[in-house]
């Protein structure tokens, strides 16, 4: 007997008709003998339709009432889902954010799990029931209501597995695993068997759309035994691990690629200590992620060219961010574009094979792209390149990593 969280993203439960077919499937694990614990999201389309219109009722809308508003989705799902349980004669339950309680920051609309009480939890699972718990929410230190940001019902599962001391998580989702890069762009996408940690984290922060960043982030951190597959299929999906010593091991384990990037050059800027610290000290206090950085020398002496990326969420507000800095240092021009995106190689086998960079942008010097920006970590290369090249940057990567299906 094992204690297993089971998460159920939007397309999964997105009728009743899947809501039934999901409780078949908690049914069927909870006759092996197993305690569950299952997380749902909102209906697919239903937070978007929410979160437009909080938008429309008001475009600076206060962060709490987004929040009171967009946590709905999920109240209907686990009601909903509690029900389909019991009608095929399985003990269920469903649980909203503040009944457990989930607690979070006051981070309205973003916010970050703190802790989770798992007291009631764990004794109704231990008598056999079924718990169905809201993903996404949680309850904040001003007693309102919180949401943890888009997609964060993964994050909800992975929390919820690490508190209740779970065997495992299993992510089911409308793809069944974790592919080399995405089927859509790529047809000839592998699923891969595992993928680690480390290598999970670069790929969804690279762009890939499969897990919310902060639930691999925190899977990692309390070792939660983490599964991606589809629920549509009866077949394994992709385990997240620990990295191993004696892991075959491609070159390449993985392309990511985000579309959503922008790109800010800030020209002939003074060369001297402080002025870094001063442009991105200033966009980090605007909550500003800046992802890539790039300094080259300027043709003037005593100046220089800093090129980086933002999300192109941000782009609006870095613009007005760099406008006030630009006021007391000097700088001739800044340039901006949001016709850019992002490519991320990924594999834990960098670390002790050289030669990636090199096949990377070989490969693109090969079809004629001009790399703008790089950035590297111990198990990732990023490159930021003209966007209308994406598809023939990512495919050729894959080829040249020796990713394709045979
Ligand atoms: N329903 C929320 C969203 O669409 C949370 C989630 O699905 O993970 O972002
Ligand atoms: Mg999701």
């Amino acid at each position: 007997m094992a204690r297993i969280v089971q998460k159920f993203g939007g397309t999964s439960v997105g009728s009743v008709e899947r809501i039934k077919a999901v409780a078949q499937k908690v049914k069927a694990t909870v006759d092996a003998g197993h305690e569950v614990a299952v997380v749902v999201s909102a209906m697919s389309g239903t937070t978007n339709q929410l979160v437009s219109w909080a938008k429309e009722c008001g475009t600076f809308h206060d962060a709490r009432e987004y929040d009171a508003v967009v946590a709905s989705g999920e109240q209907v799902t686990v009601g909903l889902l509690a029900i389909a349980l019991q009608d095929i004669g399985v003990d269920a339950r469903s649980w909203l954010g503040w009944q457990i309680p989930i607690h979070t920051d006051d981070a309205h609309g973003s916010a970050r799990i703190e802790s989770i009480d798992t007291t009631i939890l764990s004794e109704r699972l231990s008598m056999g029931q079924v718990a169905v718990v809201a993903g996404f929410q949680g309850i904040g230190p001003d007693n309102r209501i919180t949401t943890l940001g888009r997609g964060g019902s993964d994050t909800s599962a992975v929390a919820l597995a690490a508190a209740l001391q779970a065997d495992r998580c299993d992510i089911f989702t409308d793809v069944d695993g974790v592919y080399t890069c995405d089927p859509r762009m790529v047809p000839k996408a592998t699923k891969l068997d595992n993928i680690t940690f480390e290598e999970m984290l670069e790929m969804a922060s690279g762009g890939a759309k499969v897990l919310q960043t902060r639930s691999v982030a925190m899977a990692m951190r309390h070792g939660v035994k983490l599964q991606v597959l589809s629920s549509f299929e009866d077949s394994p999906g992709t385990m997240v691990i620990e990295e191993k010593s004696d892991m075959e091991k491609n070159l390449v384990s993985g392309i990511a690629f985000s579309l959503d990037e922008a790109k800010v050059t800030l020209v002939a800027i003074e060369d001297s200590p402080g002025i870094a610290a001063k442009i991105f000290g200033d966009l980090a206090d605007a909550h500003i992620n800046v992802d890539m950085i790039v300094q080259t020398a300027a043709s003037e002496p005593g100046k220089t060219d800093i090129t980086f990326s933002v999300p192109e969420t941000d782009l609006e507000r870095t613009r007005q961010v760099l406008e006030e800095v630009r006021k007391v240092i000097t700088c001739a021009d800044m340039i901006t574009s949001s016709h850019v995106c992002k490519i991320s190689v990924v594999g834990v086998a960098m670390r002790s094979q050289p030669g990636i960079a090199k096949t990377m942008f070989e490969t693109l010097a090969e079809k004629g792209i001009n790399i703008e920006v790089i950035s590297t970590s111990e198990i990732k290369i990023s490159v930021l390149i003209a966007s209308e090249y994406k598809e023939l940057a990512v495919r050729s990567l894959h080829t040249a990593f020796h990713l394709d299906a045979s």
